[in-house]
């Protein structure tokens, strides 16, 4: 009976190690298969010159090396921002996101990978393109190494010789905040998450890593006892939980009393500062006296909020507000001494809000969303 191939992204490194041996081979070719996967950003498995030409053809029966085709690919006008949709093994699909900022302080570019973690997600927050496509299934571990790993060979394919730099280091950043909910995934995600950091993976250091939840209280517990020490980002989007419950179903389940304890809690086993990220709705939680609830609920907690405008969904009762309501809003921020941004989403022109290329794709294939 024919084995089904191992997925190899799905492997750790002693995972890998084992199967290599396993295979009749020398435990130093798994060293050698992770270079070529993590840091020489192979495509297949004939670009790796240096294995013998038997232990590839044993790779090509036994192995997988990538699952996922890309179906669509949208540049943004200014091109800054790029959305791949993919399509996974079993026929659903998934968005990820490369976004390229300049950063004034030290003129350096970053270039940050959004990812997913699930195939839908179970939050459903009333205001998210996602939220409405319902859960369909968790990402494996190999899914969400693939997409940034998909990203890296993208830029690398692109450079020339003197960009040693981009070379070097193609992703800067990778944040866990496309579709799906990544601490109801938790051991997938922290598995990638420690490739993503290892030596042995793509060596990204965890402050480049930022994991944004919804506010799963006993996961976000748990991640805090973890050695990663990510960067955590917190959708808030309301300071009270008769508004949050308007906007996250989940705010019924673990209320603001229980969130924010998690959150100091977080900071103090970590050390890394929460941010909290407060999508502003016009008419629903932009108004003075919302930004002064959430200045009261954050006092005293070293802590940022993150002001986000300009990503439309397709629900009419959320539109987001304008810029002037948004600086408004940041003044009262800062009246309350709550140190904050704003952030105007990126790529707004090709559906770079979570879920939204998938949900307009959905549709033109008059497919129900799943
Ligand atoms: S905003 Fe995030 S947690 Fe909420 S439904 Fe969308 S993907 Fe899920």
């Amino acid at each position: 009976m024919n084995k089904q191939p191992v997925y190899l992204l799905d492997l750790n490194s002693e995972e890998l190690k084992a199967w290599v041996l396993s295979l009749g081979e020398k435990a130093y070719r798994a060293a050698q298969l992770e270079q070529w996967i993590y840091k020489k950003s192979a495509g297949s498995f004939e670009e790796m010159s240096d294995l013998p030409q038997s232990f590839r053809n044993k790779l090509q029966q036994a192995a997988l090396l990538f699952t996922m085709t890309p179906l669509e690919d949208k540049k943004s006008a200014d091109g800054q921002t790029r959305k791949i949709l993919f399509k996974l093994e079993d026929g659903q699909t998934l968005e990820s996101t490369l976004m390229f900022y300049e950063n004034t302080n030290s003129h350096r570019e970053r270039r940050t990978v959004c990812i997913s973690t699930q195939v839908g997600c179970p939050v459903g927050c009333y205001f998210c393109a996602t939220g409405q496509q319902g859960f369909v299934r968790n990402l494996r571990q190999g899914e969400i190494l693939e997409q940034v790993l998909y990203f890296v060979r993208l830029i690398k394919n692109t450079v020339t010789t003197e960009d040693r730099e981009l070379a070097r280091k193609a992703i800067t950043n990778v944040v866990l905040m496309g579709m799906g909910e990544p601490l109801a995934n938790y051991e997938n995600v922290r598995r990638a998450v420690e490739t993503l950091n290892s030596k042995h993976g793509l060596e990204l250091g965890a402050r480049q890593i930022t994991l944004s939840t919804s506010g799963l209280v006993p996961q976000l517990r748990q991640l805090a006892e973890e050695n990663l020490h990510l960067e955590l980002a917190i959708s808030l989007h309301a300071a009270t939980d008769e508004l949050r419950n308007r906007l996250m179903p989940i705010n019924r389940k673990y209320p603001l009393a229980e969130l924010i304890p998690a959150c100091v809690n977080y900071l103090e086993k970590t050390g890394r500062r929460p941010t909290f990220e407060y999508a502003l709705f016009e008419g629903v939680n932009d108004s003075p006296q919302n930004a002064r609830e959430v200045a009261e609920l954050l006092k005293g907690i070293n802590c940022a909020v993150n002001i986000i405008i300009g990503n439309p969904t397709a629900s009419l009762e959320f539109k987001s507000s304008s810029l002037a309501q948004a600086q408004i809003f940041q003044k009262h921020l800062f009246a309350g001494s709550i140190f904050n941004t704003i952030r105007i989403s990126k790529g707004t022109d090709i559906e770079a809000g979570c879920g939204q290329l998938k949900s307009r794709w959905l549709k033109e294939k008059d497919e129900p969303a799943k």
